[in-house]
């Protein structure tokens, strides 16, 4: 969504207030796919230079925990703040504000702060143990009866022995 500068600043108290859905494109390895739209929730302010931005924006994604590698609905919360200034013009603000100063691209401004609230890896629950075949969780003699069912197959044969 594009954002018309000389609109904003032709309200009567200079801010904008806007709550919409947008088809983003959220894309990393241990993500599969983003779950419909992000819900976006903006508050433009036209300041004496510039414009600031704020606001937050949800987004389902469908990710792979990093420990078992199971799929699961990540709820994406981010925090957007973004302070445009139309004399500075630095690289921060490229593609952000276009070269004739008219227009901000929100789409940018959402792309960036999901980007930036993406945790480091994802995990499907705290206390997730992981695929149990490396056997770390397991190495206590005394846990041996708690073995994976998937592994539970595999106990067995061995017991034949
Ligand atoms: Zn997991």
């Amino acid at each position: 969504m594009k954002l018309d500068v000389m609109k904003l600043f032709a309200t009567d108290n200079r801010t904008v207030e806007l709550d919409y859905d947008e088809e983003v494109k959220v894309e990393r390895a241990d993500i599969k796919e983003a779950m419909g739209p992000a819900h976006v929730h903006l508050t433009v302010l036209g300041t004496d230079n510039g414009v600031i931005i704020k606001g937050t924006a949800r987004q389902k994604l469908l990710v792979f925990c990093y420990r078992c590698l199971a799929p699961f609905e990540y709820d994406l919360l981010a925090d957007i703040y973004e302070d445009i200034s139309f004399s500075e013009g630095g690289d921060e603000e490229e593609g952000i504000l276009s070269d004739d100063k008219k227009y901000i691209d929100l789409d940018e401004v959402l792309n960036a702060a999901l980007y930036l609230s993406l945790p480091m890896r994802f995990e499907c629950s705290e206390n997730c143990v992981g695929l149990g075949i490396t056997g770390e969780e397991h190495s206590d003699e005394s846990d041996c009866h708690d073995v994976d069912p998937r592994l539970a197959v595999l106990k067995k044969y061995f017991e034949k022995d």
